[in-house]
């Protein structure tokens, strides 16, 4: 019995020490000592044997079950702990690498200056309306004075998609179109996206305008010069030099183009005044007494002035860039400077 006691021990003993996953040594511990385990069945021998040999056989039995039994708790307690170590290590955070810099999204310079814009005008009462981009010519031509012989339509600067239908050319359409559906009192602001068949260092194919009109009973011509006025000092400084120039377009009469101070040489002249001193920067006029016919207003009863001008144009100057066309390059080392 000792000799085959022993030899149990050491096989147990041997296998326990080569297992090396939780499972193999659940797998040994019922083997050798679970309840149909290899040291039971040595117990059940014992009925066989003589009272003295059963005593000492069998207090030799259990003294193998107790080295066994702490040879298995020993072992699965390591493995724990190793698997935890284990654990600990493949979960470890290197907090010694940088970070990953999330980068905060910017205003494109060009809506910087269109918000800018339009909270200058709403502080004076007037609303934001907007209209298509693809236009009838009825809006964009006719509807202000434009009809289809009119030497000022120049073919050349208009994306046509049809013979009626076209890529508006200015947001000057959405005045129609305002103008149609509601009555005055009218003070409004459109700013929008134009199309024109243009690319230069000043010119892009698509860009954008802010137009603006106020049509009321008894608006005149020194409204118009107070409120571009107003506009102008509050987008490139109070003591900004003003003049205003006569000129021509269509839907308006009298016109007027607006110029500032030239901005990058205060007026001695430089290269984008193009030594001038003074910067061309809206065009605007009395509102064509044809435009109001054509959207059913009696020019007799109201008058009104409306203005335009172009957003990069204005951007240009604020920020001193030279080419219209990195706006549109989605240069990031360009857009992250503003
Ligand atoms: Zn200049």
């Amino acid at each position: 019995m000792s000799a085959r006691l022993e030899k149990l021990a050491s096989e147990a003993l041997g296998e326990l020490s080569g297992a090396s996953s939780m499972d193999a040594v659940l797998q040994l511990k019922t083997r050798y000592l679970g309840r149909k385990g290899e040291v039971a069945s040595l117990l059940k021998e014992l009925g066989s044997l003589s009272p003295e040999e059963r005593k000492k056989a069998g207090e030799a039995i259990n003294a193998v079950k107790a080295r066994l039994e702490e040879a298995f708790d020993a072992k699965v307690a390591a493995l724990e702990a190793g698997g935890r170590a284990e654990r600990l290590q493949r979960e470890r955070i290197d907090i010694t690498l940088p970070g990953r810099t999330i980068r905060p999204g910017r205003m494109h310079p060009v809506t910087q200056v269109m918000e800018e814009i339009e909270e200058i005008f709403s502080g004076l009462g007037f609303d934001v309306a907007e209209g298509p981009e693809v236009e009838l010519d009825y809006y964009n031509f006719e509807a202000l004075n434009l009809p289809k012989d009119h030497p000022a339509r120049d073919m050349q600067d208009t994306f046509y998609v049809s013979d009626e239908v076209l890529l508006r050319t200015h947001t000057s359409p959405v005045q129609i179109r305002v103008m149609e559906k509601e009555r005055p009192p009218l003070r409004v602001i459109a700013p929008g996206t134009v199309y024109r068949r243009d690319s230069d260092i000043t010119h892009t194919p698509m860009f954008h305008q802010v137009e603006g009109f106020m049509v009321d009973k008894g608006v005149t011509f020194s409204n118009l010069k107070g409120v571009l006025t107003h506009f102008l000092h509050s987008l490139f400084g109070d003591k900004t030099d003003i003049r205003f120039r006569p000129s021509f377009f269509p839907f308006t009469e009298p016109s007027a183009e607006i110029d500032i101070r030239c901005v990058i040489c205060g007026g001695s002249g430089c290269r984008v005044c193009k030594g001038s001193g003074w910067l061309e920067i809206l065009g605007a006029g009395m509102i064509h007494p044809e435009v109001f016919r054509s959207v059913k207003y009696d020019p007799e009863e109201f008058t009104g002035f409306a203005f335009g001008l172009g957003i990069e144009r204005i951007a240009m100057l604020k920020f001193g860039i030279e080419d219209i066309r990195m706006f549109f390059e989605n240069d990031l080392r360009f857009l992250r400077q503003f």
